[in-house]
């Protein structure tokens, strides 16, 4: 009797890994079931140029500039890194040893009102503490991302897809899928990728890439 050889298990998962990675470098997160081979992959774009839209930058509310960790010192302007102080007492980081001063978490745009307009420099003065934080109970110079760092729209959107990976024998032909469940099918054969969805049915030609435009996204 003919045994259909199973393909080895480790092999199998790197060729998973593969895609898993692709995907990651795109900006997507990923969530992997690892029984159904199924990814869930998820982004958050601007809806005008699809650029990622990264809900972890703070952007500062004058001018829109993206907040790096850094600590100036309010005296001779230095910077350090937030991350590095390790809890311990803030100290000026320059040569200058400057004595009082207070680190400041000003916005890294030296254009911006807050480095240019005097009343402004003054009340982020008054209302930061010798810790750094902001004392005023309405919160800091910084919110969450507003416009898209590539072209300044303000509006964005997740987008999101199933994805079934299947590793095919370097003989199997078939590309079997079922669209009514999932959105896209990632066909994996000697190391070469062939992707099939709704609005791609019919291809059958293998490439040595994943093209992330070719997914159906919604
Ligand atoms: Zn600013
Ligand atoms: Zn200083
Ligand atoms: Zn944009």
């Amino acid at each position: 009797m003919m045994k259909k050889r199973t393909m080895n298990k480790n092999k199998k998962n790197k060729l998973i890994n593969d895609v898993v990675f692709k995907l990651e470098s795109e900006g997507f997160e990923v969530f992997i079931d690892k029984i159904s081979d199924v990814v869930t992959i998820a982004k958050n774009i601007c809806i005008s140029c699809s650029s990622k839209w990264h809900a972890d930058y703070n952007q500062c509310i004058f001018c829109g500039s993206v907040n790096y960790q850094l600590y100036s010192c309010s005296k001779c302007k230095s910077l350090s890194s937030i991350t590095n102080s390790g809890g311990k007492k803030w100290k000026c980081q320059s040569d200058l040893n400057c004595k009082d001063a207070k680190p400041m978490k000003n916005c890294i745009n030296k254009n911006c009102p807050t480095n240019l307009d005097d009343e402004i420099k003054n009340i982020v003065d008054q209302v930061t503490d010798s810790k750094g934080l902001f004392s005023s109970k309405k919160g800091g110079l910084f919110v969450s991302q507003l416009w898209c760092l590539n072209c300044g729209n303000d509006l964005d959107k997740f987008i999101s897809s199933q994805i079934v990976i299947k590793i095919q024998d370097s003989a199997d032909n078939l590309l079997e899928t079922n669209f009514k469940i999932f959105d896209n099918y990632i066909f994996v054969k000697d190391n070469k990728f062939l992707i099939l969805n709704k609005e791609n049915q019919k291809n059958s030609n293998y490439e040595k890439n994943i093209d992330i435009n070719l997914l159906y996204l919604i």
